[in-house]
């Protein structure tokens, strides 16, 4: 389980893997290639080798996965928790959005918090207990580089960031 934050804008490009139906050696052949790029001889030769009822490849042997073009960022909920906490945004729940301006008040937020107690919270039994499993100099390392994906975003020309 984990939570992604990007830029409401993001945009995917492709990218090319070979696909482990083709089977071990071809897979390592392959490794290396810009399979992008491959010659009608390569093609037929991945296609052969892979399974024609495969969902990943759909029998080409080579798999296309899309990936962010732009800033993203991907963290365990856990770890999204306490960072959301730390910003002082309730995270019960780990999807939303922020606009630009409001994640970069968050990161001060957080670099100027006082002191952990505001990680625990309350459970169902009403005992308190610290819910994350990130030291103080994790937090700190995380808001740092949150902050600058907040830059990235801005850069990138988004007016906000959506999280889930
Ligand atoms: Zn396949």
């Amino acid at each position: 389980m984990s939570v992604s934050f990007q830029p409401e804008n993001l945009k995917y490009r492709p990218s090319y893997w070979v696909c482990q139906c083709v089977g071990w050696e071809l897979e390592q052949r392959y490794s290396q290639a810009a399979l992008d790029q491959l010659g009608e001889l390569e093609k037929r030769e991945l296609a052969e080798a892979a399974n024609a009822e495969c969902r990943y490849c759909k029998g080409t042997g080579v798999e296309e996965i899309p990936e962010p073009d732009g800033p993203f960022i991907n963290w365990c909920n856990a770890n999204a928790e306490a960072l959301l906490a730390a910003m002082g945004r309730p995270a019960d729940d780990l999807c939303g959005a922020l606009s630009v301006p409001e994640a970069r008040r968050m990161v001060m937020r957080g670099r100027n918090r006082g002191s952990v107690s505001a990680f625990t919270r309350a459970d169902e039994c009403g005992d308190r207990f610290y819910s994350m499993g990130l030291g103080e100099d994790d937090i700190q390392a995380r808001l740092a580089t949150f902050g600058e994906f907040v830059e990235e975003c801005a850069a990138y020309g988004a007016e906000e960031i959506v999280y889930g």
